[in-house]
């Protein structure tokens, strides 16, 4: 038997709840499957909408949510891993068609599966989670289009979250200009401990904007959408880049061509759920040496397992700072 926090929707409603389930009742993988003893798990966003069902993150019920893990190998049929292998795992769908890391056990894919980068505790991985690991994902996608430190202010929206305050960590340690936007005034010297040189009101960037304003973020990493994107997208400076991530703030884009035919700005997506695995490892190996990890330990805090479902809506409700590690063994 395994404890788990198992989504249910039938004509009760939809509902999560804590449980003792058999270890018959893991999903079958019926090629390289691998069982995983869970050490921690973490709550990101998508946990939040999973956990609530505030949108339709989950597919298939019941459901353990968990878009992250991070544990030992128990039982492998996967050539690469072995018993007692130290594990992570972060999206391709697991927590959303496939039972996730908010239990003590799973059973998944081998080749979803990363090794434990070795600059990390289980439960740092965690702290790291998909969001940390997008942010890291942004970071190299404004590499990629040529962003240097020297280029100019890189700003950071939805700030005091997961992807933001791990994002502001590693482009200040990289050597980036960093001004923080957030919703929360109070979080101001946190995000400046974190690397910020600046903090600024999200109320500037979250309403309709011009199609071109004045030209001063070299880059962006944005985890809010809608206007704020939009307002990035107009005063970015020539040939600027945002690094797209998220919909905090809402799914749509009400933006023009203006910022990419007269500015020739670059809006680049990331995803981490399907990420390929050359992308993942490079980020894993990237968060290894560029994360500081006094900095994690800041902004992290460590809840149970049954903490996570009310923690949950405290997440979408804004009212969760950096990022949460769940120990699924308390
Ligand atoms: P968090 O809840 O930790 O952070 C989101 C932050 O966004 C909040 O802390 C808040 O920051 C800000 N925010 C919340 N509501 C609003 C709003 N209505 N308007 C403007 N800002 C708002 O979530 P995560 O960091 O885990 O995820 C951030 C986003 O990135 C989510 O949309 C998530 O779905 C997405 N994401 C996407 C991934 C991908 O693969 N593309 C992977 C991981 C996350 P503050 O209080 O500082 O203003």
């Amino acid at each position: 038997m395994f404890k788990a926090i198992l989504i249910e929707k039938d004509e009760a409603g939809y509902r999560a709840s804590v449980q003792n389930l058999d270890d018959a009742q893991l999903p079958e993988v019926p090629i390289g499957g691998v069982t995983v003893k869970v050490s921690h798990s973490t709550l990101n966003y998508k946990d939040g909408l999973a956990l609530t069902g505030k949108s339709p993150v989950v597919r298939k019920f019941p459901m353990v949510p968990g878009i992250d893990l991070v544990g030992t190998v128990e039982a492998s049929a996967h050539a690469d891993y072995k018993v007692g292998d130290a594990v992570v795992l972060n999206g391709w769908g697991v927590g959303e068609t496939h039972w996730g890391g908010l239990a003590q056990k799973a059973r998944l894919h081998g080749d979803w599966l990363v090794p434990l980068p070795s600059a990390f505790t289980p439960a740092q991985a965690m702290a790291v989670g998909t969001a940390g690991y997008t942010a890291m994902l942004c970071v190299l996608a404004l590499e990629r289009h040529g962003v240097k430190p020297s280029d100019g202010e890189i700003l950071v929206t939805g700030a005091a979250g997961g992807v933001g305050s791990v994002a502001i960590t590693l482009l200040a340690k990289l050597g980036y200009t960093v001004v923080a936007v957030t919703g929360r005034a109070q979080e101001a010297e946190y995000l400046k401990t974190l690397g910020a040189t600046e903090v600024l009101d999200r109320a500037a960037f979250s309403n309709p904007g011009k199609p071109l304003a004045k030209e001063r973020w070299a880059g962006a990493v944005d985890s809010v959408g809608s206007h704020t994107l939009a307002n990035i997208c107009a005063s970015l400076k020539y040939r600027g880049v945002v690094a797209a991530c998220g919909l905090a703030g809402g799914f749509d884009l009400p933006t023009t061509v203006m910022p990419f035919i007269l500015r020739g700005v670059t809006l680049a997506g990331v995803d981490s759920v399907m990420c390929p695995r050359p992308d993942r490892l490079l980020a894993w190996q990237r968060l290894g040496q560029d994360l500081d990890l006094t900095k994690l330990g800041l902004i992290t805090h460590q809840i149970t397992l049954a903490e996570a479902i009310p923690t949950a809506q405290a997440l979408l409700d804004g009212q969760v700072r950096g990022r949460v590690v769940v120990d699924v063994n308390t």
